[in-house]
């Protein structure tokens, strides 16, 4: 089993770092040619979703990555990553990915205060440690996307079929279990 990171900018080294640390092998994707290469899942992490999405369009990774994830790749996607799949943003007129049904509010939290860490129960998982960095949340989940944790009545995990959506940053704390539960996912689809 391989999983793709996608490199371009952003926190790809600590989900490389925790999927490894899992058993897994992984590929860092910062130009078309790495599309070349086969690979089971893709993560898509945080950072800075305007500039990881003009990236991934000049370095022509958008094409490859799109259809992959259209045609059933399991995506685990973490804030800004989150960004870029989702189908809408309440604040920002740009569409990525836009493969998960939800409606997302970037830096939902407000720009300068919106770092704050804390514990949550995440479906299927349990209480998970969750860390939050100028994140955004989910404002509306639609046609079958399945809410699977929640923060003071904000959405902040989603799962649509084989695509995970968080709001935190799981591969920044010291728990493993989420990555553990998408190469499970993974290991299902291939
Ligand atoms: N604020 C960032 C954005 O809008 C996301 C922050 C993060 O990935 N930690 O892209």
């Amino acid at each position: 089993m391989r999983i793709a990171v996608l490199a371009v900018q952003g926190a790809f080294a600590e989900h490389r770092k925790k999927l490894e640390g899992l058993g897994a092998s992984c590929i860092e994707l910062r130009k078309k040619d790495d599309l070349r290469e086969s690979f089971d899942g893709l993560v898509l992490p945080g950072g800075e979703s305007t500039v990881q999405g003009k990236l991934i369009k000049e370095l022509e990774l958008y094409d490859g990555l799109k259809m992959r994830i259209q045609d059933g790749m399991p995506v685990l996607a973490t804030c800004a990553g989150l960004i870029l799949l989702a189908e809408e943003l309440a604040n920002d007129t740009h569409v990525y990915f836009g493969t998960l049904p939800v409606r997302v509010k970037r830096n939902a939290y407000g720009r300068q205060l919106g770092s704050f860490h804390t514990v949550q129960e995440m479906e299927g998982i349990g209480k998970v440690p969750m860390t939050f960095i100028r994140a955004p949340y989910i404002e509306e989940v639609r046609d079958g996307a399945e809410v699977l944790a929640s923060v003071d009545g904000n959405i902040v995990a989603v799962k649509y079929g084989v695509q995970y959506g968080l709001s935190f940053h799981p591969e920044l704390d010291g728990d493993h279990r989420i990555h553990k539960a998408f190469l499970n996912m993974v290991r299902k689809v291939i």
